[in-house]
């Protein structure tokens, strides 16, 4: 079965593909690789990827592409579900006879009313969708396959699920990189903390913390960090510069690459003598040691989710760091020269007018290079989602707007959906409008005509944003 793995089109510029934790058209430029979907591409030969968004492929073009192929997979978002239905109706039209399967959180979550809203939909992979699609792939009786729900004969059958895959599994699997390499432009990918161009990897799958908003702990990678070794990631890595002989940065995209202090810290080792850099995600609770290490080995910046400035919301979301171990965090990493992206929530359990003011003067006081500001989102799967929902605080079903901008889904007692939205704007002001901020990005302007470049882009776009999220609200 010829195979497509397709990230599809859906909203402009919208950053809600497989390897998007938040999905959205984001202020700046932005775009995930499609990672997820790389995996199984790599076990099926002649397979391809084709990731719209950042190619700019309309939904007529990727329609076409349907008479290509046995077997498409498309990866789906909760805020793209309805038009990835369109899309896929769309192929089934133009190839009746390819089997369509959809993949990722939502239909993790969620597989019978995918299967029933989406009538061109044969199966869904629930959580990792390696295996069951390399089965699927192999024609073998789906009743066998594990981690699939189906559609035969008009009823929906459910298999149990798959076990997930372990750290000697998780070696075996193919490396991504030269999937990228082969189906994907790298230079068409962008995170505004990361330098350009970057390319961006998994060392490991699962976060062990159990912060009650995040997506893809709770529904689609588990609670246990499961890691490929050192070795096989440095195997990786090493290769990497020769396929993309202009980047500038590696991101590894594990939930918590810190989770595992030893083994971050073997990583960074390894990574030293390559003279790379590399940036992560982490949680605001590495002890100094292990930060040096890893700076050492090339480490430039950490992705911190601090969320909320307030001790109350931090415990209501079971964050598990309170703002006194994140202030002694920050602190290590100012002083050993790690920078750091910030990113807050606004709007989630417990949020009031305070607790956001709270939340503005902690970002400042942690002073992060930058800051990402999101719309508290409860994605079905989750337990914020399940309390906003049975506490009446869950308002609508529509995510985002029309242009893929986060829209507000909550609303408490004391402070209103719009009072939420708007805090958003407000939060980035308050943040960036600093003359101590100012004073600092001028600066960089003025050393680099990359940084110049960059920020006036960012900037620019993030007005334009701004004034389309308010219009589009209005
Ligand atoms: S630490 Fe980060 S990745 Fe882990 S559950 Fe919390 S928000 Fe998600």
């Amino acid at each position: 079965m010829r195979t497509l793995f397709l990230n599809p089109p859906s909203y402009d510029d919208f950053d809600g593909g497989a390897g998007s934790r938040y999905q959205a058209t984001r202020e700046v430029w932005s775009f995930w690789y499609p990672t997820w979907l790389c995996y199984p591409a790599g076990m099926i030969p002649d397979s391809k990827v084709v990731d719209a968004p950042p190619e700019g492929l309309s939904q007529e073009t990727v329609v076409k592409m349907a008479t290509d192929f046995d077997l498409i997979v498309l990866h789906t978002s909760t805020p793209s579900f309805t038009l990835d239905c369109r899309t896929a109706k769309m192929m089934k039209e133009v190839n009746p006879k390819c089997v369509v399967g959809f993949a990722g959180g939502h239909v993790t979550a969620e597989p019978e009313a995918a299967l029933r809203a989406g009538e061109a939909i044969d199966f869904v992979t629930r959580k990792e969708m390696d295996f069951p699609v390399k089965e699927v792939w192999e024609q073998r009786d789906w009743s066998d396959i594990l981690g699939i729900s189906y559609r035969k004969n008009g009823v929906i059958h459910h298999n149990p699920d798959r076990p997930m895959l372990g750290n000697e599994e998780l070696d075996a699997l193919p490396f991504v990189t030269p999937i990228y390499h082969r189906d994907l432009d790298y230079l068409k990918y962008n995170s505004p903390y990361c330098q350009y161009p970057y390319v961006s990897l998994y060392t490991g799958r699962g976060c062990p913390a159990r912060c009650t908003f995040c997506l893809w702990p709770q529904v689609t990678t588990g609670h246990s960090y499961r890691v490929r070794s050192a070795e096989n990631v440095i195997e990786e890595v090493r290769e990497m510069p020769k396929l993309f002989p202009e980047m500038k940065e590696i991101f590894f995209d594990d939930d918590t690459f810190t989770a595992d202090p030893p083994r971050a810290r073997r990583i960074g080792e390894l990574m030293k003598p390559l003279g790379l850099c590399w940036s992560t995600n982490s949680r605001a609770n590495v002890d100094r040691d292990t930060l040096k290490t890893l700076k050492d080995g090339g480490l430039r910046l950490f992705v911190i989710g601090y969320e909320s400035g307030s001790d109350t919301i931090l415990k209501n979301i079971k964050k598990g760091v309170s703002t006194e171990r994140a202030r002694r965090f920050t602190r290590d990493c100012h002083d050993i020269g790690i920078l750091i992206h910030g990113t807050f929530i606004v709007g989630l359990p417990g949020e009031t007018m305070e607790t956001i003011e709270e939340s503005i003067r902690f970002a400042r006081e942690m002073n992060p290079e930058t800051l990402q500001v999101s719309l508290a989102s409860p994605y079905p799967g989750t337990e914020f989602f399940r309390y906003v929902q049975d506490e009446g605080f869950l308002v609508n079903s529509v995510y985002n707007d029309e242009a893929g901008y986060q829209r507000c889904t909550v609303t408490y007692p004391n402070l209103s959906s719009e009072e939420i939205f708007d805090a958003v704007e407000r939060f980035y002001r308050q943040y960036y409008f600093r003359p101590s901020y100012i004073f600092k990005s001028v600066k960089k302007m003025v050393k680099s005509r990359d940084e110049r470049k960059r920020l006036l882009r960012e900037a620019g776009e993030f007005f334009t944003t701004m004034k389309k999220r308010r219009d589009a609200a209005a």
